[in-house]
């Protein structure tokens, strides 16, 4: 308990108060379980926000990372690395798509394809100058940067930080018709989540990724999706697009590209969009790194390989199922694909933070998301029985929280 209360109080002491994380202290984690200080073993139902797609510790993943690490890590983009071009070559293979730009979290891979749409327009659409707009949905969320909080509609994503880069117009997330009558001749791209993660794992009404792709061709207009939270088999398909057939003109990819261990992301594209960059355009010290790129490949080899797509669309049925046959009057909703899945509480039962607490006293961690969700993101590799002990800790938890409320009343 003292080492737990130290590495808590450290944190407490010196560390920016920018998040507020739930009262565990790590200190390892294997395939889809983490440890804390006291040996305490926990399901992860939140793989860092999809970043640990592959479970905690892959073992091919981590043996890739050191034997790179001891090999070749860091040079630089003034040079070739043997590294990277095959890496190159599974991002274009996974996602479809002609060219990949390595950055390596998901906020630059957005701010490259805002810079790749911008610019499109301008040299191949023929935007005038600074004149080219971006269509954003509300309730999106793509990182933490500036120009990305700027467009962001959530209050204290942005309170304080403007001014923020002009641009951006937001619709309704969902809303075809909104889209439409948001176009002008100077839009550029629509980029858009298929699924929305952080806003609450809302997914939209079927049909609408379609009917957005065709509108986009319609009216020249790149298609971009943001798949950093949704790629990579989350959702039971290599990309969430795939879920409706629709191939955007461009695609971000981040979180479980490097592999659960580095950051890795990329900006991926149609050869047009991708040809309006030249050497200088734009950059970044450690993007395309050998040591990102090995891991990164395994990655990409490895969601094939285990076809984890396929166990995400198999694992998340069972998981909606479940959870659904709980019938517990708290739950109001539950929603996603696959295997990123969002429980919606009763705000009259609790706030989905004391859900999550007591989660945690049973064995799961998750996080809540918008006050009223609990996320059930685990590693793609969860078994049947995991998934079993994760909707029983759930029934558990519920139970913990209705014996709280009523000892208080
Ligand atoms: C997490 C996320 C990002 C930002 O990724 P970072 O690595 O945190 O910068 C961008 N887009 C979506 C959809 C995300 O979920």
């Amino acid at each position: 308990m003292t080492t737990t209360s130290t590495a808590m109080a450290l944190e407490d002491r010196y560390g920016a108060r920018n998040y507020a994380p739930l009262p565990v202290v790590l200190t390892r984690g294997e395939g889809v379980y983490l440890w804390d200080e006291e040996g305490r073993r926990y399901l992860d139902m939140m793989s860092a926000y999809s970043a640990v797609s592959f479970g905690h510790s892959h073992p091919e993943l981590v043996a890739v990372l050191v034997q790179q690490a001891q090999r070749l890590a860091i040079t630089s983009r003034a040079f070739h690395t043997d590294r990277l071009g095959p890496f190159l070559e599974q991002l274009c293979r996974t996602t479809g798509l002609d060219r990949a730009l390595p950055m390596n979290t998901g906020a630059e891979a957005v701010e490259t394809a805002i810079k790749a749409a911008r610019k499109w327009g301008y040299k191949v659409k023929g935007v005038p100058q600074d004149q080219a707009q971006i269509i954003v949905p509300h309730g999106n969320f793509a990182g933490r940067t500036t120009t990305i909080v700027g467009f962001s509609s959530e209050a204290q994503y942005r309170d304080g930080f403007g001014p923020f880069a002009p641009g951006f117009v937001q619709v309704p997330y969902g809303d075809i018709a909104a889209l439409e009558r948001a176009i002008t001749p100077h839009t550029v791209a629509f980029f858009v989540e298929p699924i929305q993660g952080e806003a609450g794992i809302v997914v939209p009404p079927e049909g609408y990724l379609r009917a957005a792709r065709e509108l986009c061709t319609r009216c020249d207009v790149l298609l971009i999706c943001d798949e950093v939270q949704t790629g990579l088999g989350r959702t039971g398909a290599r990309l969430a697009c795939d879920l409706e057939g629709v191939k955007p003109d461009g695609v971000t990819l981040g979180k479980a590209l490097g592999g659960g261990l580095l950051p890795v992301s990329a900006f991926v594209a149609r050869e047009d969009v991708m040809a309006v960059f030249t050497p200088g355009d734009h950059g970044s010290t450690f993007g395309g790194n050998p040591l990102a790129a090995a891991v990164g490949l395994a990655a990409l080899q490895l969601l094939e390989r285990e076809r984890l797509a396929e166990q995400a669309r198999v694992r998340g049925a069972q998981f909606m199922a479940q959870l659904a046959a709980l019938r517990h009057p708290a739950i109001a909703e539950v929603r996603g694909r696959g295997l990123l899945i969002g429980v919606e509480i009763d705000p009259g039962f609790a706030p989905a933070r004391t859900v999550c607490e007591a989660l945690m006293r049973e064995g799961v961690l998750s996080k809540d998301t918008h006050d009223t969700v609990v996320r059930f993101a685990p590693p793609l590799v969860i078994t049947e029985a995991q998934v079993d002990a994760a909707v029983e800790a759930l029934s558990r938890a519920l139970r913990a929280v209705e014996a709280g409320r009523r000892r208080v009343a």
